[in-house]
């Protein structure tokens, strides 16, 4: 199996902010991810997938586990069903799916990261979400060193939440059903939400949305960070970006303290202004 010793955290994700974790593990197969996870004393390790909505901590002290190596596959029933392996990444789910006239998550499209981190976020944008089209998943519990199928209702699927953010358990692959549509209205469908992306994109290395939306009110968190004047707001090399409010933009190779410190500025503003309490949607790893 390969392994890196003392990986730099700041290359593994894509806002590039952490110091060093001991090792990263890239198992190839689902017997040899198993047996590693239970061969591990404590069992605490760190799921990575395409790093797009974490943020690290200047050292990590757990293992780090990708599934990036791990087989690859995809595979369309005639009826929509899809298997497919969380290692993939999600744009390459999506354009499978359209190829085949299988529709549902061009909604997702341009959405980073892979299938096991946008299934443990419950990714989503336009008004859909990847819980619209999950039915199962099969998943490694460490502590019974085993592999077991939870079914959509066993998963706590919410906004932006789901069971795989409060322990340990690792989704290996995810079946959905999606539905029947023209592969060229579906491809038209991606390629307008990719556009739409691409025109308010920012500049430097980023971490998507840094705070969910509000349950309550009819304001987003980046409307709320705008009307406090917190865009430009910066700390050490990160800022509120000038695009887009919810996102923090690392334009000069900041670290973790100017993450914790942009956060708090951002975090007490909206809280005096508005009488809002934000909440991180960002994963911290430390
Ligand atoms: C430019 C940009 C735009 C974005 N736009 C959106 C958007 O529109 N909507 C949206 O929802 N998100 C968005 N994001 C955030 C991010 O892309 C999603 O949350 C994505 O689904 C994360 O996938 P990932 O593979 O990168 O997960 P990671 O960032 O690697 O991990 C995220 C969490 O998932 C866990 N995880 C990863 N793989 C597994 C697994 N196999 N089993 C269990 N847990 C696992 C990790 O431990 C971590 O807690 C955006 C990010 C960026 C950088």
């Amino acid at each position: 199996m390969k392994k890196t010793e003392k990986p730099r955290l700041n290359e593994l994700c894509s806002i590039r902010i952490g110091g060093l974790a001991p090792v990263i593990y890239y198992p190839e197969t689902n017997g040899e991810f198993c047996a590693l996870v239970s061969s591990l004393s404590k069992k605490d390790i760190v799921l990575i997938g395409g790093g797009t909505n974490l943020v690290f901590a200047d050292e990590v002290w757990r293992p780090l586990v990708s599934l990036r190596e791990m087989p690859a596959v995809i595979d369309i029933s005639m009826d929509g069903v899809v298997h497919v392996s969380a290692g993939i990444a999600l744009a390459k789910l999506i354009n499978e799916a359209a190829q085949a006239g299988w529709g549902g998550l061009e909604a997702l499209a341009g959405i980073p990261g892979t299938v096991g981190g946008a299934v443990c976020m419950n990714a989503g944008a336009n008004g859909a979400c990847l819980a619209d089209y999950l039915e199962r998943v099969e998943v490694f519990v460490p502590e019974q060193a085993k592999i077991m199928v939870f079914e959509k209702k066993d998963l706590a699927l919410g906004y932006r939440t789901s069971v795989f953010q409060h322990n340990n358990f690792v989704v290996l692959s995810a079946q959905l059903r999606l539905k029947q549509d023209n592969p060229a209205k579906i491809k038209a469908a991606i390629t307008e939400n990719i556009s739409k992306r691409f025109s308010c994109k920012v500049k430097y290395p980023n971490c998507g949305s840094v705070f969910k939306n509000p349950s309550t009110g009819d304001k987003t968190a980046g409307m709320l960070l705008e009307e406090a004047g917190l865009k430009g707001t910066y700390s050490g090399g990160l800022c509120v970006s000038e695009v887009h409010a919810n996102y923090f933009e690392n334009f000069a190779g900041a670290v973790y303290s100017d993450f914790t410190e942009l956060c708090k500025i951002c975090y007490n503003k909206v809280k005096d202004l508005c009488g809002v309490e934000l909440e991180l949607e960002v994963k911290v790893i430390k």
